[in-house]
């Protein structure tokens, strides 16, 4: 027997659950979301401890959304949680300013946010456990902190639950636009709207997409090193090429300090059979050179997948009458979700989304 709801949601991670929390805000009375694994699963993009928040970014528009998620969206799901999900820390964000770096120091100017330029020599006096060698700027960005990833979806989950139908071990094998009845491995669901927000798989459920989207699998490494890993800044640091980009966090909720490199290097990986060997070594050198004192030894690492734009613009947009889709997230989506929620709930809902920044560049989302 087919399955009839007003508004599916297919996949439930980050994005996924955060835009049926907002469709049961909306007051949508029969919200279904559609997981394959079980919620919180590792085979996707949004397990884990820990993500980065800032408005340190490379793009005023995406500088301009943050204003909005720092400001009402994720207080509003920290107040409807009942939960601190935001924990404040410094952000300290580096690179050569004649390089890709230029752009961050450029698109904060005249933002009106709390990040503050500083040459080396002070961001060595505030963040002594950096060497910042050679032409080096510093980006003191006091917005930043850690969006506690695991409690975020815990949250999200338990929201999700007390209002919607969450149907787990469920794959979605087709989607048709047109009648909007989606065939599943244990049966047909239709929605009066549908919103994909599938990661990794999202190309493989909209064809159309399939060429824009890049899975590509990232590992984390976490450190042991000399001092208080609690006492690091969330950082990135931002080379003169596409791939020279790494970024860490502080220790939270697990052993170790959090490092990683950014990895996109036009490769595109089988999400359901990502291969690739931890870069570890790849982790530890860049940590040598730029640490004050080098790390002792790796504790862990973890897998994780991004699904990369070419412009790692998000892609949020009405695909067909009734079909949304959320995907692309390109490595830097968490802390966009309560957001990107809200905006996917009101394309679904309304056409168009009450976030002005959002409506104002609506061309880069498409
Ligand atoms: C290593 C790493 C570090 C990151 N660091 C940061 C950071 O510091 N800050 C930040 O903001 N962002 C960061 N991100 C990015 C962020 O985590 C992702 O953008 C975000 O989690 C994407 O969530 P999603 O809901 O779109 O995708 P997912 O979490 O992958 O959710 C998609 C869901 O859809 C389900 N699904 C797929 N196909 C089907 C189907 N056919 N039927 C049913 N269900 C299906 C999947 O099982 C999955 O659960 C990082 C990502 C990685 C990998």
């Amino acid at each position: 027997m087919r399955q009839e709801f007003d508004v599916v949601v297919v996949g439930a991670g980050v994005n996924g659950l955060a835009t049926a929390w907002w469709l049961i805000k909306r007051g949508v009375k029969k919200v279904a979301v559609v997981e394959r694994f079980a919620v919180g699963h590792d085979r996707g993009s949004s397990h884990g401890a820990s993500r980065i928040t800032r408005s340190a970014y490379a793009d005023p528009l995406y500088v301009a959304l943050m204003k909005v998620a720092h400001a009402s969206a994720w207080p509003a799901l920290e107040a409807d949680a009942g939960a601190q999900l935001i924990h404040k820390r410094d952000g300290c964000f580096f690179g050569n300013p004649a390089g890709m770096f230029g752009d961050y120091l450029a698109a904060i100017e005249g933002a009106d946010v709390d990040v503050e330029r500083l040459d080396a020599a002070e961001g060595r006096r505030r963040f002594p456990m950096f060497r910042f060698p050679g032409a080096v700027e510093v980006l003191h960005d006091r917005t930043a902190g850690l969006v506690a990833a695991h409690d975020t979806m815990h949250a999200l989950h338990g929201l999700v639950r007390a209002g919607a139908t969450v149907l787990e071990g469920v794959t979605v094998r087709a989607i048709d636009p047109v009648t909007r009845v989606l065939d599943t491995d244990r049966g047909s669901i239709r929605g009066e709207t549908l919103i994909i927000t599938a990661g990794a798989w999202a190309g493989a459920l909209l064809p159309h997409l399939n060429e824009r989207l890049a899975p590509i699998l990232q590992t984390v490494t976490y450190l042991d090193i000399p001092g208080d890993p609690r006492a690091f800044p969330v950082w990135a640091w931002r080379g003169d090429t596409v791939d020279d980009f790494y970024y860490g966090l502080p220790e939270f909720q697990r052993a170790g300090l959090k490092a990683a490199h950014h990895l996109v290097d036009g490769r595109r990986d089988d999400p359901d059979a990502p291969r690739g060997e931890p870069e570890t070594v790849r982790v530890l050198e860049f940590m040598s050179t730029h640490l004050s004192s080098a790390p002792r030894a790796v504790i862990a690492t973890e897998r994780c997948l991004y699904t990369c734009t070419d412009d790692e613009d998000f892609i949020l947009d009405t695909v067909a009458p009734g079909v949304v889709v959320g995907a692309g997230f390109s490595g830097h989506g968490f802390k966009f979700a309560p957001l990107t929620g809200q905006i996917l709930a009101e394309l679904a809902l309304e056409g168009k989304s009450s976030v002005a920044a959002f409506e104002q560049s609506r061309a880069r989302f498409r």
